[in-house]
């Protein structure tokens, strides 16, 4: 008989920067002005440009660049006047940032039920819109719900939406890409999304009164005016007095090693999704095994992948990644007794109270979750598949 194969990649690696984008973060540190406001005469600084350069890439009037992604969701929050002990909506499948940025502005998360989609539950959402003026709403893991049929329900109550895209820069529903339904779009730059400053964030919005109050909020002193994608000077007149600093800026080096990356996205989202579709064709048709399908509607950036192992008994489900593992293969589960990693849910965040939420119960129990790095090869992902098809099979034929 011959050896079982075994995979020896790394799941966590991304790929190195590119060397235009450190020729441009060595030129900054060259010149050592890396404060975004530390320009020199007509000189326009690497975060303007980026957040220039990141409206025109998803067609939105304004952008900001700040420090974190979650920094981005919580500015978001405060600009659309989220106040302590307000409500917010928001998915209950969902990475700890989202609650978190919730908690930082002092506010209560209401959590809405998640589909065996992995998208936020449109009739469990319906029935809580009385409850919160806001959603934050969670393209979790890259799964977009039908924006159309979401911002109808939140127009139609008042809601207003804010879109956390930390997984879906890049993407787009019906064509419109992912952080320009709702009224600001958030996302992250730090190293395991889809652009990699170590750490780094970007808002998006279309409301000039949003642009004026998050950038004030940013930390920009009166030195608003060095923004390109800003509002013009008048949309300051007041906000400027009114709106307190909670710095989070960006910095020129971030910004330096981003610019290059965001020219490159649409090639790398091309190989993202060459890597996504082998391991998902690899899947495909294993018993006891669902992948989940994507809608139509949906433009993908296939840079994770997920599987539910639905209603497997939790011994069952902790067999099948116990011997991936011993071949190599990394899975996360997101139905664990205790959150280990990054796979916390919404009953791991105690300051947050919830009702419980049976339906994404069932869901997390046997959510199955794995990166697909760019430093995989196809190759690599057909045998991940191979040995992760070949033990639940072997698990599923003794149940
Ligand atoms: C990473 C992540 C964030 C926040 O990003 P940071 O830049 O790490 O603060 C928000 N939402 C989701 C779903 C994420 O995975």
């Amino acid at each position: 008989m011959s050896l079982p194969e075994v995979f020896r990649g790394s799941f966590t690696q991304q790929e190195p920067i590119p060397d235009d984008a450190i020729e441009a973060a060595v030129a900054v540190m060259r010149h050592g002005r890396l404060h975004r406001y530390n320009t020199l005469g007509d000189e326009i600084s690497e975060a303007a440009l980026l957040e220039q350069e990141f409206a025109a890439l998803v067609g939105a009037k304004y952008c900001l660049a700040v420090a974190s992604g979650g920094y981005a969701m919580a500015t978001a929050l405060r600009a659309v006047g989220v106040k302590p002990g307000d409500r917010v909506l928001s998915n209950a499948f969902t990475l700890a940032p989202v609650p978190g940025a919730i908690a930082a502005v002092g506010a209560q998360p209401v959590f809405v039920e998640s589909t065996n989609g992995l998208v936020i539950d449109l009739e469990d959402l319906k029935g809580k819109l009385d409850q919160a003026k806001v959603l934050l709403l969670s393209h979790m893991r890259g799964h977009i719900c039908d924006m159309d049929a979401l911002m109808a329900l939140c127009d139609a109550a008042g809601v207003t939406v804010i879109e956390d895209c930390a997984h879906t820069m890049g993407a787009a529903w019906n064509g419109v890409p992912s952080g320009r339904h709702g009224a600001i779009g958030c996302y992250s730059c730090q190293t395991y999304k889809h652009v990699n400053s170590g750490e780094g964030g970007l808002l998006v919005t279309d409301n000039a009164e949003i642009a004026a109050r998050s950038i004030m909020l940013s930390g920009s002193y009166m030195l608003y005016g060095k923004h390109l994608a800003g509002p013009p000077p008048e949309a300051f007149d007041q906000i400027k007095y009114e709106t307190p600093n909670i710095s989070g800026r960006m910095d020129n080096l971030r910004a330096a090693l981003l610019r290059p990356q965001l020219r490159n996205l649409d090639a790398q989202v091309a190989r993202w999704n060459e890597r996504y579709f082998a391991v998902e064709t690899g899947l495909r048709n294993t018993p006891g095994l669902s992948v989940i399908e994507r809608a139509a509607g949906e433009s993908i950036v296939g840079s994770s992948i997920q599987f539910l192992l639905q209603g497997w008994a939790p011994d069952k489900v902790r067999d099948v990644l116990d011997r991936c593992s011993a071949r190599g293969v990394e899975l996360k589960w997101f139905g664990a007794e205790e959150p280990l990693g990054f796979t916390s849910r919404y009953d791991s965040w105690r300051y947050a109270a919830s009702a419980p939420l049976p339906k994404s119960d069932a869901v997390l129990a046997g959510l199955i979750d794995m990166r697909v790095p760019l430093t995989f090869s196809i190759e690599d992902c057909t045998l991940i598949a191979r040995i992760i098809r070949e033990e639940v099979s072997a698990v599923f034929q003794q149940m």
